[in-house]
């Protein structure tokens, strides 16, 4: 009898043990999320792996726990995210507007009328670097040479095309279209086996930092009537100017076009994960702004206006209105 009572007492203890210790640790269900970044090497990455390093110091409150692997770039992310195989990506502002409006109907068949904006992130020019022995001193100078035109997918490559349709030359203007990786085209630029990359990009950037460092080469300046015309037509177009002394062998500014880079999720993200992921980032701010030299002149209200062609995120909106900023 006593040993019987004495196991039930012990059940009965351990059951409420259990449940208090259920009860203690309880806190929201894990829940993981990814963010599709671009190369090792670029600003994209960083953005994603400071995201989810931030969101990742709370995830003992809310359970999210966030992965940024690196991918192909802007429009792979846009891919990603509309397969539901991404909940989030770092893409550029044109990419994103194409994505959303159907107006690219080569690149996206069909409009992702699901994707939405979260907030905008640094600028980016679109960015030639030549190696100094190829004499090339304009984007024109191209036409004959090995050009990294950027792998396919990214968001890079992409708008080259579109400037390239502009200007209406092929890719079998170039000696060498090469289309490597953004990780891998520093390195083939300082071996000789390209003269120049083309990348659109942040500033400064580990890609560049190693093409200018490595070997002898300089930043080109892209201008001229057609690339103004793509500025004049396009919102998602501006002007971009890569500050002098930015990088070794460039002391002087150059003018070129750009791009912003944006940060989407689409309807199929929670209201509740996005809400904690930006809240994650604005909550922290200071923090976020000293992760990448590219994000040191960020403000908050051009963030969550500036180059946002799709719908802001349920989530993120909350955060916005909460904070008194819309
Ligand atoms: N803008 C580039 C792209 O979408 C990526 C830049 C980066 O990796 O920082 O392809």
């Amino acid at each position: 009898m006593k040993l019987i009572s004495l196991k039930s007492a012990m059940l009965g203890f351990s059951a409420a043990a259990m449940l208090a210790g259920g009860v203690t640790t309880a806190h929201a269900q894990e829940k993981f999320v990814t963010i599709g970044t671009g190369g090792q090497t670029g600003v994209y990455y960083v953005v994603g792996q400071s995201i989810c390093r931030l969101v990742n110091r709370g995830s003992g409150d809310h359970g999210i726990k966030c992965t940024a692997p690196s991918t192909g770039g802007s429009i792979a992310n846009l891919n990603a995210i509309a397969a539901g195989e991404q909940d989030m990506g770092v893409v550029q502002s044109d990419w994103q507007y194409h994505a959303y409006n159907g107006t690219k109907p080569d690149t996206f068949p069909q409009a992702n009328k699901d994707l939405r904006a979260v907030f905008s992130v640094h600028p980016e020019p679109f960015t030639v670097v030549a190696r100094k022995d190829s004499g090339i001193k304009s984007f024109e100078d191209l036409k004959g040479k090995r050009v990294n035109v950027g792998n396919p997918g990214s968001g890079a490559r992409g708008t080259m095309e579109v400037l390239m349709e502009r200007l209406g030359w092929q890719m079998s203007d170039f000696s060498l279209a090469a289309e490597l990786q953004s990780a891998e085209q520093a390195s083939a630029l300082c071996d000789n086996k390209i003269d120049a990359i083309v990348f659109t990009v942040g500033h400064p950037s580990g890609t560049i930092k190693e093409a200018t460092t490595s070997c002898e080469s300089v930043l080109v300046e892209v201008t001229g009537p057609e690339v103004e015309k793509l500025i004049s037509e396009n919102a998602y177009y501006a002007q971009a100017t890569i500050p002098g002394g930015t990088y070794d062998g460039t002391a002087e500014d150059v003018v070129t076009f750009g791009v912003g880079a944006t940060f989407v999720s689409s309807t199929k993200a929670d209201e509740e994960t996005i809400y904690q992921v930006v809240k994650a980032v604005f909550d922290n701010f200071d923090r976020f702004k000293k992760l990448h030299p590219a994000f040191a002149n960020l403000k908050e209200q051009d963030m969550i206006t500036n180059n946002l062609s799709a719908p802001l995120h349920p989530g993120a909106e909350r955060y916005y209105k909460e904070r008194g900023w819309m």
